[in-house]
């Protein structure tokens, strides 16, 4: 199934060019206020969700995609991780490119482990990002987003599927300065997720996601998931061993090799054939 949260907190389903309005099965969340567990509480609980989604599709009201504002497919995350220098093509240009990383010594994933973006970064389809008033150079790296479904805490890779809710297109974006990346890659809207989740079962190989950026009209980077120095498996295990991830948490799984910087005015596009078409506008 592929959801999207649309307009003002609704849940979608798309079907082609249209946006299924399934708001109506949300009736069944708990209203738990104060004792809000952690998480999204929608993805904690899709697959009863998909479920219930199954039984009013056929007579739920339809909406043209184009008419819609599409949000980012989780709404509270507890936890935006990032993979730094996670495709080997991306590796040797980080390595070859000193204003990439602030002419530092480049470290293996490995080595370094996975970084935090702060979670009011989010942002969806169709938004707009602000530069840096500074004029620091901002590039957006097209990447693959993991989407936790259900609690993980030291997760073998091989059993990290059980732990998968979904998955969606990603833009993390990052200003090419010398600060933290918790904090270069945290500007409001530097976390773009859409333009929907896709479940597993959608997928003819998890491990093989296609996908391309687009800045302009131009090319920039393509690659696919079977490309990463660490499998989505392996960044859940690695992850896991640290912190509790929890539904709605999302992995960007890493950038490949192509990453350039933006000007206001520029409209980045990353797009999979599995995944959909996710554009931002940058001012
Ligand atoms: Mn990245």
């Amino acid at each position: 199934m592929k959801l999207c949260r649309f307009d003002l907190d609704r849940l979608g389903v798309i079907d082609g060019d249209d946006v299924i309005d399934v708001l109506a099965v949300l009736d069944a969340l708990p209203a738990t206020r104060w004792a809000r567990e952690p998480g999204d509480p929608v993805v904690a609980r899709l697959d009863a969700l998909c479920e219930a989604i199954g039984g009013i599709v056929e007579g739920a009201p339809r909406r043209a995609r184009g008419e819609v504002r599409l949000a980012a497919p989780v709404a509270t995350p507890t936890k935006i991780i990032g993979a730094p220098v996670n495709y080997h093509a991306h590796l040797a240009e980080a390595r070859a490119d000193r204003d990439l990383h602030q002419g530092r010594t480049v470290h293996p994933i490995d080595e370094i482990g996975c970084f935090l973006k702060a979670n009011s970064a989010l942002a969806g389809h169709g938004d707009t990002v602000a530069l840096p008033v500074d004029g620091t150079r901002v590039d957006p790296e097209a990447e693959v987003a993991v989407i936790i479904g259900a609690p993980a805490r030291n997760v073998r890779a091989v059993d990290a599927h059980r732990h998968v809710a979904g998955y969606a297109l990603a833009l993390d974006i990052s200003v090419r300065g010398k600060q933290d990346r918790s904090m270069r890659k945290s500007c409001d809207g530097f976390a773009v997720l859409g333009p929907w989740l896709v479940t597993p079962d959608e997928l003819p190989d998890v491990d093989a996601i296609p996908f391309a950026l687009e800045v302009g009209g131009e090319r920039r980077q393509a690659a696919d998931t079977s490309m990463l120095i660490r499998s989505v498996g392996e960044l859940v295990e690695m992850c896991s061993a640290f912190y509790t991830l929890w539904p709605g948490d999302v992995i960007m799984t890493g950038t490949p090799a192509g990453v350039a910087p933006v000007v206001a005015g520029d409209v980045a596009t990353v797009s999979s054939p599995v995944l959909g078409s996710l554009s931002v506008t940058f001012r």
